[in-house]
């Protein structure tokens, strides 16, 4: 069915027109809704209908869909409707060797995080959010005007190298059906530059030959080569799960900070779900903060900067120079064995939060429904903040999510240990160096998850 669905030459089309024409209600819906208050903002996130979608369930379901499925929001993502059109107008410049590198994604999601969503909160003022949505739109638009193809996907977009990473776990593949029919294939339609600039069934801009494809991290099912095959050969597969970590698979350094990016944020995420935790992360930066007498939004600057660039930093080059010294492993195999090892943690904890994020914002759905822009109900909320607690959902989902909370990381680590098992045969003391660090990734979470929901 899901192939049927991606030959299809209109549906995955229209199903991006309809995303882009989502993304601009989005905006509409936003601008102009904003606060200095940061105690009402934390309400306003939640009451504001177009920011509640973006930040509690559309970016939670892309996070959940990648590990599980793949990169299927870049199947209908309008970003790539909008740059491949103005690729198809624009200059064609062919992306020098840093853009290729894959630091500007890493840049532009640190950029995102630190200053969008630690200083500006982007996630908390709608009017923030439309603007961030609005600088997307003109940077896929300028980058489709100056460079070829579908640069802005393949070298910009600050969510390229987590939807990548974690779809090296997803149970689905592309491939082709026959590589023999490939061989044998006069025209490669799939790749053929007469095709590059179609506006349907293009051959592949992202510098991908369907048969060769290695792993998921790269293509973003965005369905063309399906459509620009004469063979029928193009083929989305089921395969095991996380396979690609089981492989060689060699990630480049934009792509190892950028994970120990994102394993700082996790940790993060799910540590400030509970006060206590969260009171034992801040301490650090609270400290420097306080020191430096550092005030205002700036102070989220500093954190963010602290437990998402620094402490990650620490960690990881403790471990990747023990791997160096005790191991002797060459630097890049040392730190890509440890973005592998810890990636499942990683992932489970993503999808823990994604799962945290989306019920816990069940009692605000009253409210957006009766008031989208959020402004009146964020008002009533903070005189009387009983309005929203007991939910009744809330408690009924509760030991659900009680045994996911904990079932996550465990699966995470245990997911981890087969990877690191897999990991340098024949050299016992870089695996337990591996080893050592998921277990202090994953000790990190099952601790607060055990204390926050009272579960020994
Ligand atoms: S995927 Fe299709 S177009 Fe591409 S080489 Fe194979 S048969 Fe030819
Ligand atoms: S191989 Fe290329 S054209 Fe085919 S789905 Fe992946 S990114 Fe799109």
């Amino acid at each position: 069915m899901l192939n049927s669905f991606f030959k299809n030459r209109y549906l995955l089309l229209s199903l991006q027109f309809f995303t882009l024409i989502v993304f601009v209600l989005l905006i509409y819906g936003s601008i102009g809704i904003a606060t200095d208050d940061a105690s009402f903002a934390k309400i306003l996130r939640n009451t504001n209908l177009p920011n509640l979608i973006v930040w509690s369930y559309w970016w939670p379901l892309i996070i959940v869909t990648a590990i599980i499925f793949g990169r299927y929001w870049c199947s209908i993502c309008p970003m790539e409707l909008i740059t491949s059109f103005f690729g198809k107008i624009g200059l064609r410049n062919k992306p020098g060797n840093f853009m290729k590198s894959g630091w500007i994604i890493t840049l532009f999601y640190a950029i995102v995080l630190i200053l969008g969503i630690h200083t500006f909160a982007i996630h908390r003022i709608p009017q923030y959010m439309a603007i961030y949505m609005l600088v997307l739109f003109a940077t896929a638009v300028i980058v489709g005007l100056i460079w070829e193809k579908r640069t802005f996907c393949t070298h910009v977009c600050p969510i390229g190298h987590l939807l990548g990473l974690y779809s090296l776990l997803s149970f689905n593949k592309l491939g082709v059906k026959d590589t023999d029919v490939c061989k044998n294939c006069k025209t490669k339609d799939c790749i053929s530059k007469a095709n590059h600039y179609k506006f349907n069934a293009r051959s592949c801009t992202s510098e991908l030959y369907p048969p060769m494809i290695s792993n998921n991290s790269d293509c973003i099912l965005c369905g063309q080569c399906f459509k620009s095959c004469t063979k029928d050969n193009v083929i989305i597969q089921k395969r095991r799960f996380a396979a690609d970590l089981f492989t060689n698979i060699s990630l480049r350094w934009s792509e190892i900070a950028f994970f120990m990016i994102v394993s700082g944020f996790v940790v993060y995420e799910l540590l400030s779900e509970w006060s206590v935790s969260k009171e034992i992360i801040m301490i650090l930066p609270n400290y420097i903060n306080g020191s430096l007498g550092i005030l205002g939004s700036a102070k989220g600057t500093v954190k963010a900067i602290i437990l998402f660039v620094i402490l990650p930093l620490i960690f990881f080059s403790i471990l990747g120079i023990l791997k160096k010294i005790v191991a002797n492993e060459k630097w890049k195999s040392a730190f890509n064995q440890l973005v592998l090892a810890l990636l499942p943690i990683a992932a489970s904890m993503h999808l823990l939060k994604a799962i945290l994020k989306t019920t816990s914002r069940i009692p605000y759905w009253e409210f957006v429904v009766s008031d989208p822009s959020g402004v009146e109900s964020a008002t009533k909320i903070m005189s009387n903040p009983e309005l929203v607690k007991n939910n009744y959902l809330i408690n009924i989902l509760a030991p659900s999510i009680d045994v996911i909370s904990v079932i996550l990381p465990i699966l995470g680590l245990v997911l981890s240990i087969l990877v690191i098992r897999k990991q340098a045969h024949n050299n016992i003391s870089s695996r337990v160096i591996s080893f050592i660090a998921a277990s202090l990734y994953v000790l990190i979470f099952i601790i607060t998850m055990l204390e926050w929901r009272g579960l020994y």
